[in-house]
C-alpha cells in the first residue's frame, strides 16, 4: 500500500507524521519511507542509526543538441510543451535548463537532426537498517526539474516491494506536489488550525480529489490556532483522520530533527490515524468493486 501524505502549506507537521507513521509500522511490516520533497529533503536526518548507504544514482534527463543537419523546419518547437525549444525563421536554439528529457523534438524531428546528451539534475540514494528503508530525492542546487527526480525517488521506493510505502510529498498543490502524490492508494493531507494552512490545505484536497484518490485529514499542533481544519475538511468530504496535539516535548524534538517513539500519546494516536488510512483504502477497494 502506498500512502502519500502531503499539505497545502510547508511547516504543517507533514514530515513530523511521515517519518513515525514509517519508524512505527516497521516494527510489523517492511516500510519505505520515501522523502520526495526533493528541493529540502529531511527524512533522512530522522534515523542516523540507519545510514548504510544501500544505492545512490543521480538522476539525468537526456537533453537535446543540434547538429548541422538542421534544416529549420521548426516541427521540434511547435511539439514541445515546455518553450526548451524556439525556432524563429530557420533558426533554432535549444534551452537546456528548460528541457524535460520527454523526447517528442527527437521523434518530429524530420531530418535526425537532434543528438540527445545526458545532463544530470539530482541525485536518488536508498538506505536500510534497522527502521524503515529510506529513499531520497534531492533535486540540484539551482534546477528546477524537481518532477523529474520526483519520478526516479518514487520508481527506486516502489522497487524496493516493501509492504507498506509512505510518500513524504513536498507541499503545495502545483506540479510537484501531484506528480508526488498521483498513484498513491490514499493520501493524508496534514494541516495545522490556522487560516492559511485551512486555506492551502482545501487547494491539495481539491487535486487529491481530481486524481480520484481517497484522503483523509489529519491536524497537527491542535489545540493551538483558531481555525477548524476538521469543519473545511468535511464540507470537502475528507475524513477527519486524527489530531496531534501540540507539546513542548513534540516542538523541540521536530525544531531538532528527533523522533520520539517513546512518547506513548503519540503511539496511540499513530496507531489510530492507521486504522482510519486502512479503512479509507479498503473503502476505496470496495467501490472499486461495486
Ligand atoms: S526533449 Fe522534450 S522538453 Fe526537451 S526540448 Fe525536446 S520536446 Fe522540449
Ligand atoms: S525539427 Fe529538426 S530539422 Fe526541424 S528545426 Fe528542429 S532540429 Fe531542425
Amino acid at each position: 500500500m502506498t500512502i502519500a501524505i502531503a499539505s497545502g502549506k510547508g511547516g504543517t507537521g507533514k514530515t513530523t507524521l511521515a517519518v513515525h507513521l514509517a519508524s512505527l509500522l516497521a516494527h510489523t511490516a517492511s516500510v519505505t519511507l520515501v522523502d520526495l520533497d526533493v528541493e529540502a529533503p529531511d527524512d533522512a536526518a530522522y534515523f542516523p542509526e540507519d545510514s548504510t548507504l544501500a544505492s545512490e544514482k543521480p538522476v539525468h534527463v537526456m537533453v537535446p543538441e543540434l547538429t548541422d543537419a538542421c534544416t529549420g523546419c521548426g516541427a521540434c518547437a511547435a511539439v514541445c510543451h515546455f518553450g526548451a525549444i524556439v525556432a524563429i525563421k530557420g533558426s533554432v536554439g535549444v534551452n537546456p535548463d528548460l528541457c524535460k528529457g520527454c523526447g517528442r523534438c527527437v521523434s518530429a524531428c524530420p531530418a535526425g537532426a537532434l543528438v540527445e546528451k545526458p545532463v544530470r539534475i539530482g541525485m536518488v540514494t536508498a538506505r536500510s537498517g534497522s527502521g524503515p528503508h529510506l529513499v531520497e530525492g534531492r533535486l540540484d542546487v539551482g534546477d528546477i526539474r524537481s518532477t523529474v527526480v520526483i519520478d526516479a525517488a518514487k520508481k527506486t521506493a516502489r522497487d524496493t516491494n516493501s509492504q507498506y510505502i509512505i510518500r513524504d510529498c513536498p507541499p503545495g498543490a502545483t506540479c510537484p506536489s501531484v506528480k508526488a502524490v498521483h498513484g498513491a492508494d490514499v493520501c493524508v493531507l496534514v494541516a495545522e488550525p490556522t487560516l492559511f494552512s485551512v486555506h492551502d490545505v482545501t487547494a491539495a484536497a481539491r487535486f487529491v480529489a481530481d486524481l480520484g484518490i481517497p484522503a483523509g485529514l489529519v491536524v497537527n499542533k491542535a489545540g493551538e490556532g483558531s481555525a477548524d481544519p476538521v469543519a473545511a475538511a468535511a464540507e470537502l468530504g475528507l475524513i477527519h483522520l486524527g489530531s496531534i496535539p501540540w507539546t513542548e516535548s513534540m516542538a523541540r524534538a521536530g525544531a531538532a530533527g528527533r523522533r520520539v517513539d517513546d512518547d506513548p500519546a503519540l503511539k496511540g494516536t499513530l496507531d489510530h490515524i492507521m486504522q482510519g488510512i486502512l479503512r479509507l483504502a479498503a473503502s476505496q477497494g470496495n467501490e472499486a468493486a461495486s
